[in-house]
């Protein structure tokens, strides 16, 4: 069935003249309503990628987290400074959290009586009969840690796999795919108790290098093109604009700004007889060429536009970093650029739709050209 909100997000603004375009008029046009909205937010997010310095226990300033009382914030920061001082990178520090709030709520489980799953304890439930260590062991959060940290380690490209593979193939839980829910709450609680390790480098073997603007951060975001912010996200000349425009050169790779799955792929065929695979113009209404892709915490990015059928289809799984198509000019556009769009709560309509470059910034991915520190 046709998603008729695609199309009205995007063509709505047809009789507009700059509308979705790429080139000099757009970002001209951007730079004269002076406003914020437009420009890349790259100063915030070279400041606040964590820290290489021992990190402090929290007894005394625990860092407040809605939702998590002190104990459990302070048995995260246990795992944290276990991962530090283990010289693990901060993507595993997100990971071994993520896994403790599924396992316990980030309490320290003693054993639960006749409710208690097999002789699962602690933080992470190991299983003193599975050969994780004496049941004492397993309820020292320090011990815990560790040997989640050291069975992590020997997982093949730990780093690039989405949180909740990587986490199932240590824990080898019934439930795979329970550990995606929490990747949001877990990088939000590193964040607060590192000063924003989530932004370093993956690659990184310390917190405190900021991803580069092509490398995917210890949170697993980067920005799907290098390209200049043109047109914003609901200007005063475009209130329904539910994105922003990317724009540079046709053909250059577009890539996922997160692990995910596809969950939508078409050429959006507003008009009859156009198959997506040539050059669109500004009286074509519809997106060309897009897909949506959505990542853990429910969210759901856009990529409009592009230049031919996306690499990926409906249903496949996605890295963050990976090419999934290149960027065109397809559908309601007047030159070659993306559209990107992101959505909250899984949705993809205009109620849905949140600003890419605040969203993006606060990941430390931000949108536009330039070099952070
Ligand atoms: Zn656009």
């Amino acid at each position: 069935m046709r998603r008729i909100p695609v199309s009205l997000a995007v063509a709505v603004t047809a009789t507009v003249a700059l509308c979705c375009g790429g080139g000099g008029l757009v970002v001209a046009a951007g730079t004269m309503t002076g406003g914020s909205p437009n420009k890349p937010r790259t100063q915030n997010a070279s400041t606040q990628c964590g820290t290489a310095a021992n990190i402090p226990t929290v007894k005394r300033d625990t860092p407040k987290v809605a939702g998590f009382n002190a104990r459990q914030i302070e048995n995260a920061a246990t795992i944290v400074k276990v991962g530090q001082d283990l010289e693990v990178p901060p993507r595993g520090w997100i990971i071994a959290v993520a896994t403790a709030m599924q396992e316990s709520s980030l309490d320290n489980l003693g054993h639960l009586g006749e409710d208690n799953d097999h002789d699962s304890l602690g933080l992470f439930q190991q299983r003193p009969s599975q050969g994780w260590g004496t049941p004492e062991q397993v309820r020292d959060p320090v011990y815990a840690s560790k040997k989640f940290y050291q069975a992590l380690l020997k997982v093949p490209d730990w780093q690039t796999m989405p949180l909740t593979r990587a986490a199932q193939t240590v824990q080898r839980s019934a439930y795979p795919d329970a550990y995606a829910k929490h990747e949001p709450k877990a990088t939000e609680i590193v964040d607060k108790i590192t000063g924003g390790a989530s932004k370093t480098a993956v690659t990184a073997q310390v917190a405190g290098r900021c991803a580069k603007p092509d490398e995917v951060t210890s949170g697993g975001w980067v920005r799907p093109v290098d390209a200049p912010v043109g047109s914003g996200y609901r200007t005063a000349e475009r209130p329904d604009h539910q994105g922003v425009d990317l724009s540079t050169r046709r053909g250059v790779p577009v890539r996922a700004a997160a692990a995910g799955t596809v969950i939508h792929m078409e050429c959006d065929k507003a008009e009859i007889g156009y198959n997506c695979d040539r050059d669109g113009s500004p009286s074509t209404p519809g997106c060309g060429w897009y897909l949506d892709i959505r990542h853990s915490g429910n969210w759901v990015t856009r990529y409009c536009h592009l230049l031919r059928k996306p690499l990926v289809g409906t249903g496949d799984k996605v890295t963050a970093g990976q090419q999934i198509g290149l960027l065109g000019t397809s559908g309601h556009s007047s030159g070659p650029h993306l559209h990107f769009e992101v959505h909250k709560n899984g949705g993809r309509t205009k109620a849905t739709a949140i600003n890419p470059v605040k969203f993006m910034a606060d990941r430390g991915a931000p949108l536009g050209e330039g070099k952070r520190a």
